[in-house]
């Protein structure tokens, strides 16, 4: 086992237990100054190999023991917590989010892999006769490619390699090329609990994500990103009949009702949307409002936003950063001016900040309907679009008029009627008075476009494993 922990500096990749640098590299760039600041390894072809061959190794002594399984899994949250700070100064400088909001990731991933360990493998026996015993149990797959987004790199991760390990699959991770640097760290990390080529951390660009996806030595693919790539991933997995779960994007619909509270809109409503700067799957990205309250709604939220602290996520005090890349700030101005230029109003921001980083104002915007861009598609920066509706039926029918389905909420005083509203979303997760509360043994995924399968609970687990049945006679 290697223990090669290097906290500042250089970023390795690690590949069976080693610490593994590249004949070449790629840059990393700040968001909070637009600036390089890091490189990350470009992971060969012949690298790609050896982990792939690694982890196939590492298999059968890490599947055939469980008590290893959990304890590994368990000191590895205790590593993730030991080091939260040094991991998530890493974690701001690459992906823009608060100190405060990136140690808390690193504290939540530790969370999530602690939950793992405890998660007991289902096992079943559906008969017990006086011939023949039938169990139902959970084996591995073998080995698992995860592959993650730049939005939560960590917090993503770890819902992939806590119930992946703790079943017994060895895992090849690739994160995004955007924030490939906090998860080398804690794929370093790793290596002080984990045998190795159980865990292995490669970065590079997207062809890498395909490289691995095709690869006849995976097993399972476990990926977090938009719609877009997902189905080139099942396309590339149904070639070799490959296992996969998908957690794709969202365009998540809040409806709030008559008698919502002020202050539930105000703290529920508007953190469901605009935390870590609008770029997360299952944040609020548009509002419906009953018209009676347009005005008030509208006006409540503009304020809100108007007092947000944005900033480099280094500050003290700030609340949201930049958005992550340049693409995603190209995107979000885009689709505000095009809706400004169509007759959209802006309450609150509606333009990027001037100065460097990808910084843009939080924006509530008004007079927008479907059919802009800014309604239909999945936005994923700080804009909430508010929308005035007549009945409550015609609500909840403009939510469920969209290709994704990833969660949604209701927001009311009268809980059950609330909750009979809620009932009626076409979503994977439909909250009343919240959005976003997310927890390890919930599980979470997306109805239609947002996604296949699902992650966390025991629901997430028996997502790594294959049923084998047990079929044997009772006497010899
Ligand atoms: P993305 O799809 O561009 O990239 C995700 C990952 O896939 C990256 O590591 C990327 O390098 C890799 N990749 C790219 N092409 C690939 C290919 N052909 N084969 C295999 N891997 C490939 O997504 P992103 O822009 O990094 O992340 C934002 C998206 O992620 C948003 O749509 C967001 O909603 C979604 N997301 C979903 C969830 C969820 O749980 N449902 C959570 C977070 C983010």
């Amino acid at each position: 086992m290697t223990s090669s922990t290097t906290l500042t500096g250089t970023y390795p990749m690690t590949i069976n237990g080693q610490a593994i640098s590249s004949t070449d590299s790629f840059g990393v760039i700040n968001p909070a100054t637009g600036a390089e600041f890091a490189r990350a390894p470009q992971c060969t072809p012949q690298q790609l190999e050896e982990a792939v061959r690694a982890a196939e190794a590492a298999l059968p002594a890490w599947g055939a023991d469980e008590q290893q399984r959990i304890t590994a899994l368990r000191r590895l949250a205790d590593v993730l917590d030991e080091h939260v700070q040094e991991i998530a100064a890493v974690l701001t400088d690459e992906q823009g989010k608060p100190l405060g909001a990136a140690a808390y990731e690193v504290s939540e991933t530790a969370r999530w892999l602690r939950a793992s360990a405890e998660l007991p493998l289902p096992e079943e026996t559906v008969e017990a006769g006086p011939d023949v015993s039938v169990r139902v149990v959970r084996r591995p797959l073998g080995v698992v490619a995860a592959i993650t987004p730049w939005n939560f790199p960590l917090l993503l991760l770890g819902w992939k390699v806590g119930p992946a390990l703790r079943a017994g699959n060895t895992v090849v991770v690739k994160p995004s090329p955007y924030t490939p640097l906090s998860t080398l760290l804690v794929g370093e990390l790793a290596q002080q609990v984990l045998p190795p080529g159980v865990v292995s951390v490669v970065s590079g660009g997207d062809e890498l994500g395909a490289r691995l996806s095709t690869h006849p030595g995976i097993a399972k693919i476990s990926f977090t990103g938009s719609v877009a790539t997902g189905k080139k991933v099942a396309a590339a997995a149904a070639e070799d009949l490959k296992r996969f779960t998908l957690e794709l994007g969202g365009n998540d619909a809040a409806i709030i009702l008559e008698d919502a509270e002020p202050e539930q809109i105000l703290k529920g409503v508007f953190w469901g949307g605009f935390i870590n700067c609008g770029q997360i799957c299952a944040g609020i990205k548009r509002v419906y409002v009953p018209r009676s309250r347009h005005d008030e709604i509208a006006h409540l939220l503009a304020e809100r936003a108007r007092v947000v602290r944005m900033g480099p996520g280094t500050a003290e005090r700030t609340q949201l950063g930049p958005l992550q890349n340049k693409a995603q700030f190209d995107r979000v101005a885009e689709l505000v001016e095009e809706a400004l230029a169509a007759g959209a109003t802006a309450v609150a921001g509606g333009a990027p900040w001037d100065g460097e980083g990808y910084f843009f104002e939080p924006t509530v915007l008004t007079n927008v309907h479907e059919g802009m861009r800014i309604v239909d598609e999945e936005q994923f920066g700080p804009v909430m679009p508010i929308m005035a509706y007549d009945t409550v039926d015609e609500a909840v029918a403009r939510a469920n008029d969209s290709t994704f389905g990833l969660s949604g909420s209701v927001w009311g005083a009268d809980i059950g009627r609330a909750q009979e509203v809620a009932q009626r979303l076409h979503t994977g997760t439909a909250f009343v008075n919240d959005h976003l509360a997310l927890s390890p043994d919930i599980p979470f995924g997306g109805a239609k476009w947002s996604g296949i399968g699902v992650e966390n609970g025991h629901w997430g687990l028996e997502e790594f494993t294959r049923i084998q049945v047990l079929h044997t006679p009772t006497r010899s």
